[in-house]
């Protein structure tokens, strides 16, 4: 099995139920996308959307089955809710809430539990990319995110460098490919189907530039933020996906 190729779209604290018409037209306009398509809209969102018969998933959920934890969720909840995913160890979570490796593991094995699909970020600072650290910090947060209960069926790892998210800019090619080749082959030596998790990446990835990162070897794929919210600009990269080799 070759790893699936999988659209992404994260829709972080974005939306109300007035933007599940953009997942109309997006459906509309691609009735058979020739990729996986997922969208991870604001937990409010989630019933509605996979309702629309969308692969949908949650941003983040609790390491605990259930309990006293007011204003988190459970990832059997959100399988509940319709979620088929869930979003892990995001930057904006590791950053705004201190979310660590071995927390980010404990929700993976969590969301194995429950059935869902883990999509596991992983990504380096600005300064951890200036001081030449980037390929010890994805191997290091590589090893401790995933648990080892991982396989290539409930588990994709996202690489989103951190000073790409939501800037407008990106990682050369080289580097893109320097990174997925290192997850790949750590996934492939740690794991019996290693070699068919589904690799994105994700920061800034636009209309414009999305059929030159798909051409990258071990790019299986993309998480993308601000151009899921719109049809316009997600649909032409589902088609890009569909569109590139291997
Ligand atoms: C993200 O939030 O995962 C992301 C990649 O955002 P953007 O595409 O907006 O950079």
């Amino acid at each position: 099995m070759a790893p699936r190729k999988l659209a992404a779209g994260n829709w972080k604290m974005n939306g109300t139920l007035a933007s599940l018409a953009e997942v109309d037209r997006l459906l509309a306009d691609h009735p058979q996308p020739g990729c996986d398509l997922l969208i991870c809209p604001p937990a409010t969102l989630i019933h509605a959307m996979a309702a629309k018969g969308i692969a949908t998933g949650g941003q983040d959920c609790h390491a605990n089955a259930s309990g006293a934890h007011t204003g988190d969720i459970a990832a059997a909840q959100l399988r509940d809710a319709g979620a088929s995913h869930v979003i892990l160890g995001h930057s904006e979570r590791r950053t705004d809430h201190g979310e660590t490796d071995d927390q980010v593991r404990a929700k993976a094995i969590a969301a194995h539990e429950a059935g869902l699909v883990a999509v596991i970020c992983l990504g380096e600072t600005e300064a951890q990319r200036d001081a030449d650290q980037t390929l010890d910090v994805i191997a290091g947060q590589l090893a401790a995110s995933v648990p080892d209960c991982a396989t290539a069926a409930n588990t994709v790892v996202a690489y989103e460098p951190v000073w790409a998210i939501g800037t407008g800019r990106t990682p050369t090619n080289d580097q893109i490919a320097e990174v997925h080749a290192l997850m790949r082959d750590r996934l492939a030596a740690r794991f019996a189907d290693g070699a068919d998790v589904s690799l994105l990446y994700g920061g800034s990835v636009k209309p414009g530039n999305a059929a030159e990162i798909f051409a990258i070897p071990h790019v299986d794929g993309a998480l993308v933020g601000g151009a899921s919210l719109k049809a316009g600009d997600f649909g032409p990269i589902v088609a890009a996906l569909a569109a590139s080799g291997g």
